[in-house]
């Protein structure tokens, strides 16, 4: 029951109404994840009323089903190619390693626990209210929870996505990345659809295991928006890795026999499999939020239709994250999303995260890091660039005789000079874009790269001693 904007809490003593003006806010945030922590924490810091509402885990997706597991069973599953290195460095290994599937979720387990803690505290330290339960819209200013109506000047929808899976029959057999952290043992053999981030995360990871692992893609090539040289080096090195990689293949029925899942692609050739694991993308949690009681306007995917400074088509509403329709569903984005909100918002700045210089990497095995404009991207946006690239064996397996190998390239424009893109396939390459970007960032140009004095020996000193263009 609302009352003036002030909402009635409870019957006090003797019957008397107590009205509760502590459910007014200046900022209401929906949703504790990557990008709705850190509005309600930096709003709350500057002495505003913030209430954050979450219905699940602190942490969001990140923490609980996504980055911080992911990373965890990443390094988990590398272990055993570094078992077998090791050898060429002179360990030998009493017996052969035997790995623990449910050591290793159990720990990671606890480690989300410990961390679901830390955000706890840490969002009570800012002064920020923890408000727990789903929120749904019941105007542009109003919020229900539970049975508790909160009203807010502003409200932060930070909801995040969900696993899509497409319509084919017997889809229900089917798992997503959230259900593959819990399986409750290792399983023999897995097809994963897909080729995006999470197809080739999963991959690495069952495959380094042991697992016999199929990967379903439906274009030629992984990694559809990456650079293309990119694209084909990271295909070999899935097949060189093991995995048996099936492209221009979709699922079209899943069925179940009493030992295992039939997977059936479209030309008609049939994968037995353990699990079928969907990695064909996600979807915004934005259905059964009561948007339609506001005037937030969705594109046909779900998606709030965001300017790049968080508005949204309601003046009292403001989306971060994978909720909205920016280019990136990283979880540094949605932070910087945030932050930079609040500090235009509640203070003097005037940024936001921009889409041109923004690093990602994807933890496959061998991993994926990139930073700046693909060749494509830059020839589609008017330049006319050089390519440089390198191919080499990292100092790493030189002992061990083995066959990984490094692909580095560079995207310069031919009239200023400036690096437009990085691109690293291979190992440390998240580790290494880190500090590109910040000298893209920075407008770096070849010159000043090849100005730079290499690190030795490292596989980052290639980056700037890449002399000559290929093309
Ligand atoms: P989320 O973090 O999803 O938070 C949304 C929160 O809102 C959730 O806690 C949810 O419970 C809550 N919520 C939803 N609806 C309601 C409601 N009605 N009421 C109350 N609460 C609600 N990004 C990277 O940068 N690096 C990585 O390595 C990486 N790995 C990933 C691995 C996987 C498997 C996945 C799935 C994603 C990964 N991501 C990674 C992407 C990253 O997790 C997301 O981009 C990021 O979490 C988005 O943050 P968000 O705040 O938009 O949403
Ligand atoms: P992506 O968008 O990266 O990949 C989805 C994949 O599924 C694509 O290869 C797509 O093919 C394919 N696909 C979509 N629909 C179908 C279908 N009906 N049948 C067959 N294949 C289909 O999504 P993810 O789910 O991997 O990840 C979601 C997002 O989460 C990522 O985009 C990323 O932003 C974030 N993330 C980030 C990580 C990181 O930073 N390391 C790790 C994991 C997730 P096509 O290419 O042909 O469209």
């Amino acid at each position: 029951m609302m009352i003036n904007n002030v909402t009635v809490k409870r019957l006090g003593p003797c019957g008397i109404l107590v009205y509760n003006d502590t459910m007014n806010y200046d900022l209401l945030v929906i949703g504790g994840g990557s990008g709705g922590v850190p509005a309600a924490r930096v709003a709350a810091s500057k002495g505003l009323k913030v209430g954050i509402i979450e219905k699940d885990a602190f942490g969001g997706t990140c923490v609980n089903r996504g980055c911080v597991p992911k990373k965890l069973y990443v390094t988990g599953s590398e272990f055993a190619s570094l078992f077998k290195t090791s050898a060429s460095y002179g360990w030998t290994l009493d017996s052969t390693p035997q790995f623990n599937w449910n050591t290793l979720k159990t720990t990671v387990h606890n480690d989300i626990k410990r961390l679901n803690d830390i955000y706890n505290s840490m969002i009570d330290k800012s002064g920020a209210t923890i408000i727990k339960g789903t929120a749904t819209f019941q105007s542009d200013t109003t919020v229900l929870v539970g049975d508790t109506t909160y009203t807010a000047d502003k409200i932060m929808i930070a909801v995040g996505g969900k696993p899509y899976f497409p319509d084919i029959s017997g889809i229900e057999y089917a798992i997503s990345s959230d259900e593959a952290f819990l399986l409750e043992s290792l399983p023999n053999s897995i097809a994963i659809v897909g080729g995006g981030y999470i197809a080739l995360e999963f991959a690495g990871i069952f495959n380094s295991l042991g697992v016999d692992t199929h990967l379903i893609i439906r274009k030629d090539l992984p990694l559809r928006g990456f650079d293309h040289d990119i694209r084909e080096f990271m295909l070999k090195q899935l097949r060189d890795k093991g995995i048996t990689v099936y492209t221009e293949s979709h699922p079209t029925n899943i069925s179940k026999t009493s030992h295992s899942l039939e997977l059936q692609l479209n030309f008609k050739q049939t994968i037995s499999v353990d699990h079928v694991l969907m990695a064909t993308g996600r979807r915004p949690n934005t259905s059964g939020l009561g948007l339609e009681n506001t005037s937030v306007e969705l594109t046909d995917s779900g998606h709030i239709k965001t300017t790049k400074l968080q508005e949204t088509t309601c003046p009292t509403i403001f989306a971060v994250g994978d909720v909205t329709t920016h280019a990136y569903d990283l979880t540094p984005y949605a932070i910087t999303e945030a932050r930079d909100w609040v500090e235009r918002t509640y203070g003097t700045g005037t940024h936001h995260p921009g889409d041109t210089v923004v690093p990602t990497a994807v933890f496959s095995q061998p991993p994926v890091a990139t930073v700046g404009l693909s060749e494509e991207a830059a020839i589609v946006k008017g330049f006319k660039p050089n390519i440089f690239t390198s191919t080499f064996r990292p100092m790493f397996y030189s002992l061990a005789k083995s066959n990984d190998s490094t692909f580095m390239k560079c995207i310069v424009d031919t009239e200023t000079d400036r690096v437009l893109g990085v691109h690293i396939v291979g190992k440390d390459a998240p580790e290494m874009i880190q500090g590109f970007a910040v000298a893209l960032r920075a407008g770096a140009t070849k010159e000043q790269f090849d100005r730079t004095v290499g690190l030795h020996p490292s596989s980052a000193e290639e980056l700037v001693t890449m002399r000559e263009p290929t093309r």
